[in-house]
C-alpha cells in the first residue's frame, strides 16, 4: 500500500459507523442483549453501538459453526480449495487496509502509524502465510512389521472459539483466525468490547472472499456474559485467547465445568529489557528500549516493561530513555506523526495511574512523565513515565500495568541480571543487550521467556512462534508451530 496522505485518513475517520450486529451462519443478526455504545479513546465520543450476544445467541453460533463443520463445506474441501479462498481474503484486506487501520484506530486508540504496520499489514500476511502452508501439512506413516499399517493423520479439532484482546485485534485476531481456518475447522470469534468493529470488518471481507456461511462467526458483547457463554459451550473443540491472567483462570475454570475444551493461553507479561555496559551501542538500545515500552502507549503483550540496567551504566541509561521517551509525538493517534496514541478505556487509564501512585510510595521516583495529559480533547491519554528505583517486591516490578509506564531496577552481575530478569511469574517476551556472544547465549539459555531478543527489541515476524512459558501462558500463535493446536493426530492402525 502507498503511504497514504493525512487527508485520506481525515476522509475514512469521519465516516459514520453503521451500528454493529453479529455474524451468524453468514447472517448479520442484532443481538438480543442491549447494545452498548462504543467511545472513542480519541475524544470520548460515542462512534456507534455494538450488538451484545446472549448465551442464546453464542449457542446459535457455535451450532452453526459445528453444523458447517459437520457437513464438510469447508473442512471437506480440497487444500487447494481453501487456500485459494484464504488469499483471497489477504488480497481483500490488502486493497482495505487503510479502510481497516482507521476504523481500528478510531475503536481502540493505537497511534495510526503503527496500527498500519501492526494491523492490516499483519493480518494479511498471516492469512497468506498459512493459506501457503495448509497444503504442505503431511500425515506419517509409522515404523510398522509388513503385516500393519500404522498411518498418523492430521485431523482439523472441529469448532475454535477465538477470545481477543484490544490492542492489536487484527493481528492477534489473524494469529488464531488463519491458522484454525486453514486446518478446515469452523471458527466463532469474540473480540473485546473495545476493539470490535476492525474483526467485524474482516468477516464481511472473509464473507466476500468466499468463506463458507458458518464457517466463521462473530459473536460481540461483554466478555462476562458473550465470552463466558462461548468459554462454556459444548460445541467448541478448542479455545484459543489472548488477554488477561485473571480471564485465562476462568478459561480454565469454564472449560472444566464444560466439555474439557483445550484451552490455549497468551497472557501477557512483565518483561525485562537488560542493558549491560558491554552493549555493542548503548544510544541505539536507549531509544530501543523507549519504543519497546512507549508504542501503542504501552499496551503491547511483550512490551519491555522492566529495564534492568547494569550499575555503572544506569544513569547515563536512564538520561537517554528519558530523553527518547520526551522526543516521541504524544498525540491524536489519526495523526500520521503520532507515535504514541491513546489509552484504551477510562479504566485502563485509572489503573496506570494507580501503579504510579503505588510505586511513588514504594520509593520509586519518576524521571519523566506520570500523569495523565490532553484531558481538553476528551479522549484518554497518558505521559510516557519512566520510574527508577523499582525493587522486586514492588508492583511495578511483578505486575502487568500495559501502559506507558517503565520500570527501572539496577544490577550489578550477569547471574543477578539473571534472577531479577526470571524474578516474576510471567514469561513471555526479553531483551538482552551485549556485544558479548558467549553472555548473550548465556542469557538466552537462563532466560525464561518465550521470546528473547538480543540486541534489538520486538520485530519478530510470522516466521518464528509466540508463546509464554510460566503464567504468561501455553501454546504458540505464529509459524507452523501454532497448526499444533488446530489440528489433532488421529491413528490409523491397519492389519494387512
Ligand atoms: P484486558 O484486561 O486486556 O481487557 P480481558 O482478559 O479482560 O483483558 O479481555 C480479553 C478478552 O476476554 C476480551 O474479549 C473480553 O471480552 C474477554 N473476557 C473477559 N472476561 C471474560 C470471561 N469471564 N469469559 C470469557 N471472556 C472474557
Amino acid at each position: 500500500m502507498a503511504r497514504p496522505t493525512q487527508s485520506d485518513i481525515t476522509a475514512l475517520a469521519t465516516r459514520p459507523i453503521p451500528e454493529a450486529r453479529l455474524l451468524i451462519n453468514g447472517q448479520w443478526v442484532a443481538g438480543q442483549d442491549t447494545p452498548t455504545p462504543v467511545l472513542s479513546p480519541i475524544d470520548g465520543s460515542t462512534l456507534t453501538h455494538l450488538a451484545s450476544a446472549s448465551a442464546e445467541d453464542v449457542t446459535r453460533a457455535t451450532a452453526s459453526a459445528r453444523a458447517a463443520f459437520d457437513d464438510g463445506r469447508w473442512s471437506g474441501l480440497a487444500p487447494a480449495a481453501r487456500k485459494a479462498v484464504l488469499h483471497r481474503l489477504a488480497d481483500l484486506i490488502d486493497a482495505h487496509a487503510l479502510d481497516l487501520a482507521v476504523l481500528g484506530v478510531r475503536d481502540n486508540g493505537t497511534e495510526i502509524s503503527m496500527a498500519l504496520k501492526a494491523e492490516p499489514g499483519s493480518a494479511a500476511a498471516t492469512f497468506r502465510y498459512y493459506a501457503e502452508a495448509l497444503d504442505k501439512v503431511y500425515g506419517e506413516i509409522a515404523p510398522t512389521a509388513d503385516t500393519v499399517l500404522g498411518l498418523i493423520h492430521r485431523a482439523p479439532v472441529g469448532v475454535v472459539a477465538a477470545i481477543v484482546p484490544w490492542n492489536f485485534p487484527l493481528m492477534i485476531g489473524a494469529w488464531k483466525i488463519a491458522p484454525a481456518l486453514a486446518m478446515g475447522n469452523s471458527v466463532v470469534l469474540k473480540p473485546a468490547e473495545t476493539a470490535s468493529l476492525s474483526l467485524l470488518r474482516l468477516a464481511e471481507l472473509a464473507l466476500e472472499a468466499g468463506v463458507p456461511p458458518g464457517v466463521f462467526n462473530v459473536v460481540t458483547g461483554p466478555g462476562r456474559v458473550t465470552g463466558e457463554a462461548l468459554a462454556l459451550s459444548h460445541d467448541v473443540d478448542v479455545l484459543v485467547f489472548t488477554g488477561s491472567g485473571a480471564t485465562g483462570r476462568r478459561l480454565l475454570q469454564y472449560s472444566a465445568q464444560s466439555n474439557l475444551k483445550r484451552v490455549y493461553l497468551e497472557l501477557g507479561g512483565k518483561s525485562p529489557n537488560i542493558i549491560f555496559a558491554d552493549a555493542p551501542d548503548l544510544a541505539l538500545a536507549a531509544k530501543t528500549a523507549a519504543t519497546a515500552i512507549f508504542r501503542n502507549a504501552g499496551q503491547v503483550c511483550v512490551a519491555g516493561s522492566r529495564l534492568l540496567v547494569e550499575a555503572s551504566i544506569h544513569d547515563e541509561v536512564v538520561a537517554e530513555v528519558a530523553r527518547a521517551a520526551k522526543a516521541m509525538t504524544l498525540g491524536n493517534p489519526l495523526d500520521l506523526a503520532t507515535q504514541i496514541g491513546a489509552i484504551n478505556s477510562p479504566a485502563q487509564l485509572q489503573g496506570n495511574l494507580g501503579f504510579i501512585a503505588e510505586a511513588i510510595r514504594d520509593g520509586g521516583t519518576i524521571v519523566t512523565g506520570g500523569a495523565q495529559t490532553r484531558q481538553d480533547s476528551g479522549g484518554w491519554y497518558m505521559q510516557p513515565t519512566i520510574v527508577t528505583g523499582v525493587a522486586p517486591h514492588h508492583r511495578l516490578f511483578r505486575q502487568e500495568v500495559f501502559g506507558p509506564v517503565l520500570a527501572v531496577t539496577p544490577f550489578t552481575t550477569e547471574a543477578e541480571a539473571l534472577h531479577l530478569a526470571n524474578a516474576t511469574e510471567f514469561g513471555l517476551a526479553a531483551g538482552v543487550w551485549t556485544g558479548a556472544l558467549s553472555r548473550a547465549h548465556r542469557m538466552v539459555h537462563g532466560l525464561r521467556a518465550g521470546v528473547v531478543h538480543v540486541n534489538t527489541y520486538g520485530g519478530a515476524d510470522g516466521t518464528v512462534p509466540l508463546g509464554g512459558v510460566k503464567q504468561s501462558g501455553n501454546g504458540h500463535d505464529k509459524s507452523l508451530h501454532a497448526l499444533d493446536k488446530y489440528t489433532d493426530l488421529k491413528t490409523a492402525w491397519i492389519q494387512l
